[in-house]
């Protein structure tokens, strides 16, 4: 196909889409205009890599101004493109949701073993899962969806987090596999809580954890965009992790597993505050890609 005069090539809009988003504070901003226009256009890579010297489609053109739009005002590229993927799949992220992180996969990889470990592999029946603070379900969806036998409970204190989570188990094949429950952290499965939910074994969380000081020097797609109550921790960051070790004497037994992501910084004093409430048999940390210790195990063999 030739190219109209004046009409620029998909690879042309792209780099002038990169310039103007880069011109606009954005620092991933030839990735963030390639997602935008694969989005658009409704295409895949291969299909990108193939054809980037064909001619961009004119009646595309407003909606790719739009999308641009957003982008240069701060709004995350996955909430403007409406998904994220984790673990290999495509998670729907709306504001009303945190967008999950990559190293947020090491804790579900951590989880999986684990629960292998303890419970016994694939087949073999599994543990009770709780995820508390679902957000999108990264966390929960992915663990019910690579371990169909264990049974998985998601909860959030918000009720728009959860309909995209239900969104997310149902459009990942696992709605009727994750059981969910609005409430403030374990509030609703304390012992005579009537919540009718099984014993916990595996507790998993990645909840807010920033001290609320901190908000206000976050970037600004994170501070203006993704959810308060999901970044908020309180003064210290650590209010969630206090008021979850301070309830686990409250639920029906103690979780074998206790695995909690934590903040740069944090991984001793939230071990602190599980070796204080309950004794385990191993409390270990594990680093993220940079090396920071980024999730706390606290495990009962
Ligand atoms: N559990 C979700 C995630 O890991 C949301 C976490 C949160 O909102 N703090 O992405």
């Amino acid at each position: 196909m030739s190219t109209e005069r004046g009409t620029p090539t998909l690879r042309e809009a792209w780099r002038s889409g990169a310039a103007r988003l880069r011109q606009a504070g954005v620092e991933e901003a030839d990735a963030d205009a390639e997602l935008l226009l694969l989005y658009l256009l409704g295409i895949g890579k291969t299909e990108w890599l193939r054809d980037m010297r064909e001619p961009f489609p004119h009646h595309h053109l407003a909606r790719w101004e739009s999308l641009l739009a957003k982008r240069e005002k701060g709004v995350p590229v996955q909430y403007v493109i409406g998904d994220q993927h984790f673990y290999g799949r495509a998670f729907e992220v709306t504001e009303a949701v945190l967008i999950p992180r990559p190293e947020t996969e090491l804790l579900a990889e951590a989880v999986l073993r684990l629960g292998d470990e303890l419970f016994g592999g694939p087949g073999e029946g599994g543990p009770v899962v709780l995820d508390v603070g679902t957000g999108s379900g990264a966390l929960s969806v992915t663990l019910a969806a690579e371990r169909p036998e264990w049974r998985v409970i998601a909860s959030d204190l918000s009720k728009d987090a959860l309909a995209v989570a239900k969104r997310n188990a149902a459009n990942l094949g696992v709605g009727d596999k994750v059981t969910f429950a609005q409430g403030d952290l374990l509030t609703p499965f304390l012992a005579g809580a009537g919540g009718d939910y099984p014993a916990i074994d595996i507790l998993v969380s990645n909840p807010p954890y920033i001290p609320s000081a901190d908000i206000e020097e976050l970037q600004r797609e994170v501070r203006d965009h993704e959810p308060r109550l999901a970044l908020d921790g309180g003064e210290d960051g650590l209010n969630p992790y206090r008021a979850m070790a301070g309830q686990l004497s409250g639920l029906e037994r103690l979780p074998r597993v206790v695995a909690w992501e934590v903040g740069a910084g944090q991984a001793e004093d939230v071990a602190g505050l599980l070796r204080s409430a309950a004794k385990w048999d191993d409390v270990y940390f594990v680093k993220d890609y940079a090396g920071i210790d980024r999730h706390v195990i606290a495990i009962r063999k």
